[in-house]
This record gives C-alpha cells, structure tokens and sequence, in this order.
C-alpha cells in the first residue's frame, strides 16, 4: 500500500456519494477515516462534490410536473372562458337590442291606444257608442298580451340560452 492508496478509500467515496458518510459508515471505517489522510480526504472532497452537485440540481431542477400541469390547465380554462364570453357578449347585446325594440313597440302601441282610448271616450260619451269603443280596445289588449309574451320569452329565454351556454363550459 502506498501513502497515496488506501485500501478502504473506494468505499469511503462510494458511502460519501451515496450520501450515508459518516452516519451510515462502519464504525471501524469511520475510525479508519479519522486516522487515514487518503480516506479523511475522500470523504471530505466527495462530501463537498456531493453537495456541490445537489446545489445546482436543486437550482436547474425543472419545475414540479404538476405544477405545470396544473397552470397549464388553469391556462386552458381561462381561455375557454375567455372565448365563450365573445358570442356571450354578442348574445346579451342581441338580447338587449330585442328588449328594446319590443319595448318601443310595446309604448308606441300603448300610447296609439291609449290615444284611440281617449278619442273613443269622447266619441263614446258624446255618443254612447260602446261597442265601436270595446271592439279595437279588445283587439288592442290582444295585441300587447302578444307584445308581453314576446317581451317575456326575450328576457327569460335569451338569458337561459347564455346560462346554458356559461353553465356548458
Ligand atoms: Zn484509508
């Protein structure tokens, strides 16, 4: 044995890399290291190696699998949500331009009757004619309980769709 050789250096580094130097050493080994130069130095520059190694692993340690899977996933739903909001915003505009237009057909009737009302009033009390009053007014209710079925199925129907179309996703 020369002074640069140490039988029990080899297994001095194979512990010191497998991360179990000294605790998980031979007590007669661990002995032999304080003692030995070549083997003190084994453990000391491997053990130095060692951590030298896991520094920088830990440091380009790819990211965790699974939190990339997860952003990933979280990514995927933002923009799902984000495309379906497009035709949602279409579809509350469509429904808001529907509102309205019905409305203004609604008030336009209502003012055009309440109008032919009065007249039929006047006519009606300066002539008692009931029945050229009841007759258009009858026809007229008729008219906006249609209006007000119309104005029903765009508010309730129109947002059912979008909540469908939200609650799909
Ligand atoms: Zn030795």
């Amino acid at each position: 044995m020369s002074a640069y050789e140490c039988e029990f250096e080899s297994e001095v580094l194979a512990l010191t890399l497998q991360g179990r130097w000294p605790d998980g050493a031979e007590p007669q080994l661990r002995e032999h290291a304080r003692e030995c130069a070549i083997c003190g130095d084994a453990a000391a520059i491997a053990g130095a190696m060692e951590d030298a190694r896991q520094e920088s692993y830990a440091a380009a340690a790819p990211a965790d699998s699974g939190r990339v899977w997860r952003q990933a996933q979280l990514r995927a739903r933002l923009e799902a949500a984000e495309a379906a909001n497009r035709p949602m915003a279409a579809a509350q505009v469509l429904a808001l331009v529907c509102a309205v237009a019905v409305l203004t057909v609604s008030l336009r009737a209502s003012a055009a009757w309440l109008g032919g009302a009065l007249d039929r009033v006047a006519t009606a009390a300066s002539g008692l004619d009931l029945g050229a009053w009841l007759a258009p007014a009858a026809k007229l209710a008729g008219e906006h309980v249609a209006l007000a079925v119309a104005a029903a199925a765009v508010l309730c129907v129109i947002p059912a769709a979008a909540y469908l179309a939200m609650g799909r996703d």
